[in-house]
């Protein structure tokens, strides 16, 4: 993989662009990609954003959101346009099994692929040029810097800057964790110069939702949270029978793992859903335990140091208990707070 910086020269030359990102985009996700596509749009090239699969209707304000094709729905037109494509940008995502259906398009594809990401462990002998860094908060702020660092600070505009403002904003937990830096900061103030305003933005992804999803969070709460004392662990379970009863989409169960990090001494937080098609799993955690490896040990899965996810086939039941295995095989460095 070259450095992204090879690509900057060519950006004056207009190409037919694909920008992609994870399967069930986060604001991170749909924020950084469409931020790339107005930029790209600016610069003069033709640009199309795929999502491997929908996404939570919380997402839907974002300028540029109504454009974007979504795989599962519009597999057939998205496939002649990722065949058509010079550059395709992979965009919050390191590993072309996290688009899914979508994973043999993207590698059978002529054009170059470009990484643009912030998760541990890229594969980075697909893309041809790229920028993989783990320090970075967001794959947003990272699209930030490529405007920068191409010189073409001028073209951010208050579409791109609410767009990478929820990006960074989401992917930081509203600027608390600790990889929010001072350039995060910088970028912020830099946009606000720029027209972004900032409270639509809060109240668009965080006053938006419906009576149904608080009703299923404090039934999620009540009823399927299991706190694991000796191993400083909590753990939420979703079948499927509840998310039909409370009619949860995609996006509504979105932060109920913060809940349960959030009880005092819990090292490690998790929630496992029942989708149908899989068993999709949340990791947090807080302190030295590294829920990356854990997610990739156990769940097929990955992601940062203390925020992971992953996926299994096997039944609820199954994961449930190769869970409660995973936690005693990690017990020396779970057990060591003090309730
Ligand atoms: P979430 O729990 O919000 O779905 O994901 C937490 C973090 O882990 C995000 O950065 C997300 O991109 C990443 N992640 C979630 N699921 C997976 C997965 O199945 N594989 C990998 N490699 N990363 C994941
Ligand atoms: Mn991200």
């Amino acid at each position: 993989m070259q450095v992204i910086k090879n690509i900057f020269p060519l950006l004056n030359q207009p190409k037919q662009v694909v920008i992609t990102m994870h399967q069930k985009p986060d604001g991170d996700a749909m924020g950084s990609t469409l931020a790339l596509f107005h930029f790209l749009n600016k610069l003069g090239h033709s640009c199309t954003v795929i999502s491997p699969t929908n996404w939570a209707s919380f997402l839907n304000w974002m300028p540029g959101c109504d454009k974007v094709l979504d795989y599962e729905s519009q597999g057939n037109k998205s496939d002649i346009i990722i065949a058509d494509a010079d550059w395709i940008f992979c965009l919050d995502f390191n590993i072309l099994s996290r688009a899914k259906r979508m994973e043999e398009k993207l590698k059978s594809a002529k054009a170059h692929r470009i990484l643009i990401d912030h998760h541990r462990e890229p594969q980075t002998e697909v893309f041809e040029y790229g920028n993989s860094d783990i320090e970075k908060s967001s794959t947003a702020e990272m699209v930030y810097d490529f405007i920068v660092d191409s010189g073409n600070i001028e073209k951010i505009d208050t579409s791109i800057g609410a767009c990478l403002y929820a990006g960074v904003m989401t992917d930081t937990g509203s600027f608390r964790f600790p990889s929010t830096k001072a350039s995060v900061h910088k970028m912020v103030a830099e946009l606000m110069t720029r027209g972004l305003e900032h409270s639509p933005v809060h109240e668009a992804l965080f006053d938006n939702f419906l009576e149904n999803r608080f009703r299923f969070i404090g039934h999620a709460l009540l009823n399927k949270l299991e706190v694991f004392y000796e191993y400083n662990t909590a753990l939420i379970t979703i079948t499927q029978a509840d998310l039909l009863k409370f009619n949860i989409k995609t996006g509504d169960t979105e932060g109920l793992v913060n809940y349960a990090l959030s009880i005092q001494g819990i090292k490690l937080a998790v929630v496992i859903i029942d989708r149908g098609e899989e068993r999709k799993s949340s990791f947090r955690s807080k302190d030295g335990f590294d829920v990356n490896t854990f997610a990739r040990r156990y769940f097929n899965g990955g992601g940062h140091f203390n925020a992971a996810g992953g996926f299994n086939k096997e039944s609820l039941e199954e994961v449930l208990l190769k869970f409660k295995e995973a936690i005693k095989e990690n017990k020396s460095q779970l057990s060591t707070y003090q309730f």
